[in-house]
């Protein structure tokens, strides 16, 4: 099986590529995030991915795209949470890009974080398989994400201190939201 998987920064892409691996399952690595911000927060993620996908020979195909306004517009205009408009658009771009391009599934490693709302990116990601026919490879790769926390420790990584967007840059001040909830709270990675 051929994944295409799409990765939201190098320290959220150790536990996923490594089970993969382990697995048999051949996958290319697809960075698409236009919810990082600023700009130079983005370009930093993408740097660290960049040398540990060249230190582990990964394949990564990187699409640099980055609609600002139509992103903060798209967030705000969310009717209940604005993580579901984040992950529709990230995971619709990586199911498109893997149907055109002949994947056999897509996946992402936003569900190797305990923070994120891992039921919301699961059913996001089986409705964009549905829309473009292909498969979403679901895994729940929470049960790695202290390993892989501590591989980008010892690697000296960068890691991030928030989600993304400037909304969860600005929650990371607020304490009441930055208590850690395992299933539904999204603070940082
Ligand atoms: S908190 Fe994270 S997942 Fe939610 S909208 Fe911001 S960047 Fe996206």
């Amino acid at each position: 099986m051929n994944i295409l998987l799409h990765v939201c920064c190098g320290p959220c892409s150790i536990f996923p590529t490594k089970s993969l691996t382990e697995q048999g399952k051949t996958f290319t690595l697809y960075f698409f995030n236009p919810n990082i911000h600023p700009y130079k927060e983005f370009r930093r993620r993408l740097n660290t991915l960049r040398e540990y996908c060249d230190f582990r020979h990964y394949q990564l195909i990187v699409d640099k795209s980055y609609p600002l306004e139509e992103t903060l517009r798209g967030m705000l205009n969310e009717p209940v949470v604005r993580c579901a408009y984040c992950y529709r658009v990230r995971l619709e771009q990586a199911a498109r890009y893997a149907r055109e391009h002949g994947y056999d599934a897509f996946s992402s490693t936003l569900l190797v974080s305990p923070y994120q709302k891992h039921d919301l990116i699961r059913r996001t990601g089986e409705e964009m398989g549905k829309k473009y026919g292909i498969p979403f490879f679901y895994q729940d790769f929470r049960k790695g994400y202290q390993e892989g926390v501590a591989i980008s420790l010892e690697l000296e990584m960068y890691r991030q201190p928030y989600c993304g967007c400037i909304f969860s840059e600005r929650d990371r001040y607020e304490p009441r939201k930055r208590k850690p909830a395992v299933s539904s709270q999204k603070q940082e990675k």
